[in-house]
């Protein structure tokens, strides 16, 4: 069934620009189209510009998508550090804000903190309520997408199982949509450079070490949206480490930047945090340079293992230490190109992240634009609006 939401979309990618583009494209009838295109005129979804005069005579009307239709707002929620932004409905940044506060102060406290900034943010650019269509939340531990409740998160005393959407449902009526940090980072990394590829793994290694997965151009969560979790992969000969998760010899807890930082400080430095580990690499301090190097190696060994097996074409790598990322993925690159099968890393990228810390606020607009103007949900809105 080709409705309006579907025109929208072929209007949204830039192919169809004419009411006869949609007309070839679609296959329906000249009337069934113009009938479509007025729902989506009248709900301002759509615009009308001249045309240019190209071929004589009257120039076709050209159709644009009015992404100024609405606003999403979105919350990149970190353990310390948060990120709030305004974005249209292209997914360009129309105001923003950052700000410390701990997550672990509880979601009553943190979000009633949030919501404040919202209404400033939106105040701002002279938009309203009215005008949310969507808000996107991203927190920094594992999620239950479908119910948007962060389910038993280690570092985010109070938010298990506390239901985001039915706390804002109050003050906007939009849909929410919550998720883990990480599979938002890579949504936006890959929406935004590398959309040509089909499968991209990207690996957040900050104070913790996490994995979000692109299959088939879209976030794979797993069955308990617990998928990615390669911090807690096991590592060969370390034995001697105990994980904050109570098993031994995790990846996050030999070569996370926490891990970084004490085994730097034990070593005579002074190091409290992932950034301080990167400050250090960029003194030119060869233990902080060989300890990166060496977390490299060790994520390389895990990767080496996720390239066999899921075949990724490309994989990005973000978080705090990623910033000293000429010694993280000169490590990460041996080993992935020593251990994984030769097909499998023919044309793999190894990169940094491009869009740093600004991937997750990026991707989590773009999860709720992708949400709201999906086909069904467009020929919802249109069906509620006449029906009102
Ligand atoms: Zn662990």
């Amino acid at each position: 069934m080709t409705g309006a939401g579907s025109l929208l979309r072929l209007i949204r990618n830039g192919e169809a620009v004419t009411r006869a583009d949609l007309v070839r494209r679609t296959g329906l009838a000249r009337s069934t189209v113009a009938q479509r295109l007025d729902a989506l005129l009248a709900h301002q979804l759509v615009y009308e510009a001249g045309g240019s005069a190209s071929t004589g005579g009257r120039p076709p009307t050209v159709l644009a998508f009015n992404q100024g239709a609405g606003v999403v707002l979105v919350a990149d929620l970190g353990a310390t550090h948060s990120r709030l932004v305004i974005s249209d409905l292209a997914g360009a940044p129309l105001a923003e804000t950052t700000f410390d506060l701990d997550i672990a102060d509880g979601p009553e406290i943190v979000l009633a903190h949030v919501n404040e900034a919202f209404a400033g943010l939106l105040a701002e650019i002279n938009r309203g309520a009215h005008d949310v269509r969507g808000i996107g939340v991203g927190v920094p531990g594992p999620v239950a997408f479908s119910r948007g409740e962060p389910v038993a998160p280690p570092i985010m005393p109070g938010w298990d199982g506390f239901s985001v959407p039915g706390w804002f449902a109050s003050h906007y009526d939009a849909p929410v949509l919550v998720d883990n940090d990480v599979n938002i980072m890579a949504l936006g990394e890959h929406w935004t450079h590398w959309r040509d590829i089909e499968h991209l793994l990207y690996v957040k290694i900050g104070t913790g070490i996490g994995c979000g997965i692109v299959a088939g151009r879209r976030i794979h969560r797993g069955a308990q949206g617990a998928a990615g979790d390669i911090g807690h992969v096991r590592l060969a000969g370390h034995d001697e480490v105990i994980c904050r998760c109570g098993n031994i010899g995790c990846l996050e807890a030999v070569a996370g930047g926490r891990a970084l930082a004490s085994n730097l400080t034990a070593g005579g430095l002074h190091a409290e945090s992932s950034r301080d580990v990167v400050t250090l690499v960029r003194a030119g301090e060869p233990q902080a340079i060989q300890a990166v190097r060496d977390a490299g190696r060790y994520l390389g060994e895990v990767l080496a293992g996720c390239v066999n097996f899921f075949n990724p074409g490309a994989i990005v790598i973000g978080g705090d230490i990623a910033e000293a990322h000429q010694q993280l993925l000169a490590g990460v690159r041996e080993v992935i190109f020593q251990r994984s099968l030769p097909l499998a890393t023919g044309d793999l990228r190894i990169v940094p992240s491009r869009l740093g810390d600004r991937a997750g606020a990026i991707g989590a607009a773009i999860m709720v634009i992708e949400h709201v103007l999906a086909p069904e949900a467009v020929d919802r809105a249109i069906q509620a609006g006449l029906a009102a």
